[in-house]
């Protein structure tokens, strides 16, 4: 596995590059959910490449950036035998301008997260075309996890071809997210009530029991806020029931099919 620094490296390694290449980016703090990314590169490139950058301009002024947990060597250990190339960038090479350049997210970035986080998908479009014309991958994968994004990229109309993976979840259905170690022990107790809520309405929707969508998302949102949950939405877009919650100070997102696919 070889850890390319800086754009110049990875220039230099990807011009030595044959076949065709997978690429995940993250932003570190890696889990299974990521490796499973990973593997799933391995099944259709010859390579995979896998980058780490905490990428600013997707974070708002009162987000999380200086604080987003960051563990390179844990991380270079985990992709260990799993990855082919691992591109660290520092800030400059990623935006060498200063963040001037901007990739305006389109359609899919309306409502939702952008309701709560403005700006974050022009970060992250802007971020993934930089990536992708300084990696120039052959195909993607991306987290179903981060639902709403996956559908911005896919937007972005790029050469690339995007494949998506199912939300990879702890035993207990928690779905796998780097900002997890924010969560208290309590807070941590409590959190899988997200996913099962989100779950047993999109149960009901399958089997075309009992109240109109609308009410549901209510009711599921009275059982959260009960609980202790502070709930930015509970939507329905893409054929999916999406949620941001807070749980003390820590942002949960998830989402379910609502035709309740087994591995959502
Ligand atoms: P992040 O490091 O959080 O920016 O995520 C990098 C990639 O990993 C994105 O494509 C995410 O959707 C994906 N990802 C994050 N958490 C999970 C998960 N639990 N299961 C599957 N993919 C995930």
């Amino acid at each position: 596995m070889q850890v390319l620094h800086d754009f110049p490296e990875l220039k230099s390694a990807r011009a030595k590059i044959t076949g065709k290449l997978g690429f995940v980016p993250t932003m570190g703090a890696l889990h299974a959910g990521h490796l499973a990314l990973v593997k799933e590169g391995r099944k259709f490139a010859d390579k995979v490449m896998v980058s780490i950058f905490v990428n600013p301009t997707q974070f708002g002024a009162n987000e999380d950036l200086a604080k987003y947990p960051r563990d390179i060597a844990a991380d270079l250990q985990k992709l260990k035998g799993l990855a082919d190339y691992v591109y660290v960038p520092r800030v400059g090479d990623i935006y060498p301008n200063g963040e001037k350049i901007t990739v305006k997210a389109g359609a899919a970035a309306e409502g939702l997260e952008s309701d709560f986080r403005p700006g974050h998908f022009d970060g992250v479009a802007t971020v993934v075309s930089i990536l992708f014309a300084q990696v120039k991958p052959d195909i993607a994968v991306f987290g179903e996890k981060d639902f709403q994004q996956l559908m911005v990229i896919r937007e972005l109309g790029s050469e690339v071809e995007i494949l998506s993976l199912p939300t990879i979840r702890e035993a207990d259905g928690l779905a796998m997210s780097s900002r997890n170690v924010y969560l208290s022990a309590e807070e941590r107790k409590i959190a899988p009530l997200l996913y099962s809520s989100l779950r047993t309405a999109a149960e009901a929707i399958h089997i075309g029991a009992g109240l109109p969508r609308s009410s549901r998302n209510d009711e599921i949102r009275g059982k959260l806020e009960e609980k202790g949950f502070k709930v930015q939405y509970i939507a329905e877009c893409w054929g999916r029931r999406l949620a941001a919650v807070y749980l003390g100070n820590t942002r949960l997102i998830d989402n379910v099919a609502l035709n309740f696919i087994k591995n959502d």
